[in-house]
């Protein structure tokens, strides 16, 4: 009997139809001689509305009571669901993040799993119970409830898919898995029948949807076979799993986009060591994470520093940096942008393929789009342009890469 985890996110269970059309599925595999546990988002654009309502009582919400409510979304769905199997003749039981429990830090809003007791789930799933599992939340050791980031239930499910030691974990979401680039973006955009977790990795965090960085980062330390696949037909998905020889000859298997970012330059920062630590002290501390850091090359022992950081967090570092440029050089010289967006290849096949980078480059190049930033990794290149051009940039690095055809570009050598 195989044990398998399978999560359903918003547009899956959007409505009591849909809610039904997952009772199915659910039931589906556990007929089939599975053990079944099932994580659950909210309903889609419930999360938001609760979002919104802490927003109409206060500018700061997040903190505890944030947390309270926003959690709320997925209590009412796992208790729907198990109580539509139930009536379907089958043995359910809803928990809530708290009464698995799914241990978590104290950082309300973007909590991270500590640890996962899984006695009170193999009982019950031991007594033929399908478990259902609210996703996205968690308690703190002081009993209070705490959330685990937007798209969180993703890492609610693989958290427990490596707790339970599952042999599967199944996303099941409203595509039918994981895609070359947007096909809003690339209509000929192809589904990828493999992807490796690094891949998954940079895709995710390069602005990928489909699934939170931080499960993945879960799969891959657990090594959990992730199956991202649609709830509404039978398509086979997107496994994501450890890197494979094949996976290798694909120099670039994806493109993304990620439009939620914004640039911030200090110029003339003066060249001398521990200036750049004491600039982003203030940021560091109020929790604002930095993405990509460029400094260039000092004249007159003077240089500029620009960094990207998330739109959310823009007017807040805007202010904190000039804050602190004016009080560690005197003279305040920032300048913000917010309309910018960063575009990344991303391929397990970088590793042992040259001139990637240069050929992303003269594709940008030969539109006419300028590159702000540019960031690499041993897997990924990344580009800052102007957010005008993200579309246009998406489409021609798509082709250039030969992603949209099935054929796979390899070197010839
Ligand atoms: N309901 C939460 C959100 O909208 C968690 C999730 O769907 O994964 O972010
Ligand atoms: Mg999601």
């Amino acid at each position: 009997m195989a044990l398998i985890v399978q999560k359903y996110g918003g547009t899956s269970v959007g409505n009591i139809e849909r809610i039904k059309n997952v009772a199915k599925r659910v039931a589906r595999s556990y007929d089939e001689g599975n053990a079944v546990v099932v994580v659950l988002s909210a309903m889609s654009g419930e999360t938001n509305k609760l979002v919104a309502l802490t927003q109409e009582v206060s500018e700061f919400p997040i903190g505890r009571e944030y947390d309270v409510i926003i959690s709320t979304g997925e209590q009412v769905t796992v208790g729907l669901l198990a109580l539509i199997l139930k009536e379907m003749g089958y043995k359910a039981k809803s928990f809530l993040g708290s009464q698995v429990p799914i241990v978590t830090d104290s950082q309300f809003g973007s909590a991270r799993i500590e640890s996962i007791e899984d006695e009170r789930l193999r009982a019950v799933l031991n007594d033929g119970v399908i478990a259902v599992v609210a996703g996205f939340q968690g308690v703190d050791p002081e009993g209070n409830i705490t959330t685990l980031g937007r798209g969180g239930s993703d890492t609610t499910a693989v958290a427990l898919a490596a707790a339970l030691k599952a042999d599967l974990c199944e996303i099941y979401t409203d595509v039918e898995g994981v895609y070359t680039t947007d096909p809003n973006f690339c209509p000929n955009a192809r589904k990828l029948e493999k992807v490796s977790y690094d891949e998954m990795l940079e895709m995710a965090s390069l602005g990928a949807k489909v699934l939170q960085t931080r499960s993945v980062e879960f799969a891959k330390k657990y090594e959990i076979p992730v199956m991202v696949r649609s709830s509404f037909n039978d398509a086979p998905g997107t496994l994501v799993c450890k890197e494979d020889k094949e996976m290798e000859k694909v120099v670039v298997s994806g493109v993304t986009y990620n439009k939620g970012e914004a640039k911030i330059s200090v110029l003339r920062v003066p060249d001398r060591p521990g200036i750049a630590a004491k600039l982003f002290r203030p940021l560091t501390e109020e929790g604002i994470n930095v993405d990509m850091i460029v400094q260039n090359i000092s004249h007159d022992a003077h240089t500029d520093l620009t960094f990207t950081v998330s739109n959310a967090d823009y007017k807040r570092a805007l202010k904190l940096i000039k804050e602190s440029t004016a009080a560690v050089i005197g003279a305040e010289e920032v300048v913000g942008d917010p309309n910018i967006s960063k575009v990344s290849i991303i391929g397990a096949g970088m590793r042992s393929h040259a001139g990637v980078a240069s050929k992303m480059f003269e594709v940008l190049a030969n539109e006419g789009i300028n590159i702000q930033m540019i960031s690499t990794s041993e897997i990924k290149v990344s580009c800052v342009i102007d957010v005008k051009y993200t579309e246009l940039a998406v489409r021609v690095l798509h082709d250039a890469f030969g992603l949209g055809t099935n054929e796979i570009v390899e070197e010839k050598d």
